[in-house]
């Protein structure tokens, strides 16, 4: 049998260590090293103490017959080891020569390359399990998926929450259980249907709700507006339509105003009073008087949990809205929490990522954390 142990209290090993590695990668370039900056900590406190580590990630959606060249984690392993200014053992397939020679750090190459990964096949996890005394879990990014180098790893070794896992899942806790009051969620994004349960969640606890993107516009769509050629879902679930229909959703707030364009180009950007938006007009951001508003909101709550851009934020000047609502953010003294890929990278292109309280690494899993579900591995960490 197996046992959870204290990561802290791991020393003289040879330590796997699961860490969330998998950046947004564009042209053969790492376009954001957040999740790479964060598993510095954990990396450098192990080998201060005198470990061996084996690092294990994954890296997008690979197939394991293609091993597409373009996820490979070498890219992922230069940068980390120039980050670390320590050289680290690159490798291949979990057959090949293990051994650390003089090197204190491997990395074998994306974990979703290996068959059985996905299934959390048994098979896997024992052949990589013989390689290491101890098991430390340090990426919380996959958390939801019960797979051989997450859960399956802990029925081989003695196993341990990493400390990013940790506070993640503080950070997490603090805005679901006895928030400070007034609480505020930020709900946006592309899919209603994808955040639905998040929205019932928070619908409760929340003072106020904003909504933005695709889910603002089917709300008002459903509420009878025109919202002409916008990013709508129109085919609803009985439950989205429950939830438009509850008490709750008079905690949304309504905007004021959007930034549209007509154009097959999404050029020339207008701002609209929502109730003039025409058939034509694609929706793509909210106005300056929106903005305002959504400011006061933020500006009277105590904790503000973000997911979701409130505009096309890959196309200028469709991002202003996220960025607006970014900075009275980083200019409040309300404690926030901000999730999800898209968000977090609107963050870090303002450089501002400082002047947030907790921005999660955890986009999906944050998400299941706080509908809770499939957090079987959370729990089997004791957090
Ligand atoms: P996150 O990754 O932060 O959880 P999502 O993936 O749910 O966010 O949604 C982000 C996507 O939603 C972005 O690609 C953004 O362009 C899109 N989006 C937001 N608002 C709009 C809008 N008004 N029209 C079209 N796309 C939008
Ligand atoms: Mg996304």
């Amino acid at each position: 049998m197996t046992k959870l142990i204290q990561w802290q209290e791991i020393k003289n090993s040879r330590v796997i260590l699961r860490l969330d590695l998998n950046v947004p990668i564009k042209d053969n370039a790492i376009e954001s090293d957040f999740r790479i900056s964060k598993s510095l900590p954990v990396i450098k406190e192990l080998l201060k103490r005198n470990n061996q580590l084996i690092i294990l990630s994954h890296l997008g959606r690979p197939s394991v017959e293609k091993r597409e060249a373009s996820l490979s984690l070498r890219i992922v392993c230069e940068h980390l080891s120039s980050m670390l200014d320590e050289r680290i053992k690159f490798i291949n397939l979990v057959t090949d020569n293990m051994a650390f020679d003089d090197y204190k750090i491997i990395m074998l190459e994306n974990m979703r390359f290996y068959k059985g990964e996905v299934e959390n096949d048994p098979e896997l996890a024992r052949i990589i399990s013989t390689h290491g005394d101890v098991f430390v879990f340090d990426a919380f990014g996959v958390s939801h998926r019960r797979e051989s180098s997450t859960i399956g790893l802990m029925n081989f070794l003695d196993y341990a929450a990493g400390p990013l896992v940790e506070s993640e899942v503080n950070a997490a806790k603090s805005i679901l259980e006895d928030p400070d009051k007034p609480l505020c969620t930020i709900i946006s994004g592309a899919k209603i249907s994808t955040k639905i349960t998040l929205i019932e969640t928070f619908s409760d606890k929340a003072d106020y709700l904003i909504l933005g993107g695709g889910l603002l516009n089917t709300y008002l769509y459903c509420k009878g507006f025109e919202l002409g050629d916008s990013l709508i879902e129109r085919d609803l679930q009985q439950d989205i339509l429950n939830f438009f229909e509850s008490e709750n959703a008079k905690k949304i707030i309504m905007p004021i105003d959007f930034v549209c364009s007509s154009d097959v180009s999404l050029d020339n950007p207008k701002t609209k009073s929502i109730s003039m938006v025409q058939s034509k007009d694609k929706v793509l951001d909210i106005g300056t008087k929106s903005i305002k508003r959504y400011a006061e909101i933020i500006k009277k709550s105590s904790t503000v949990f973000w997911n979701g851009p409130l505009g096309y934020v890959e196309k200028k000047p469709y991002g202003k809205g996220t960025e607006s609502i970014i900075n009275v953010l980083a200019d409040s003294n309300c404690f926030s929490v901000i999730g999800g890929g898209d968000t977090v990278s609107v963050i870090e292109s303002m450089g501002v990522e400082n002047k947030i309280s907790y921005i999660s690494t955890g986009g999906g899993a944050l998400l299941k954390y706080i509908e809770g579900k499939d957090m079987s591995i959370i729990k089997k960490l004791g957090l």
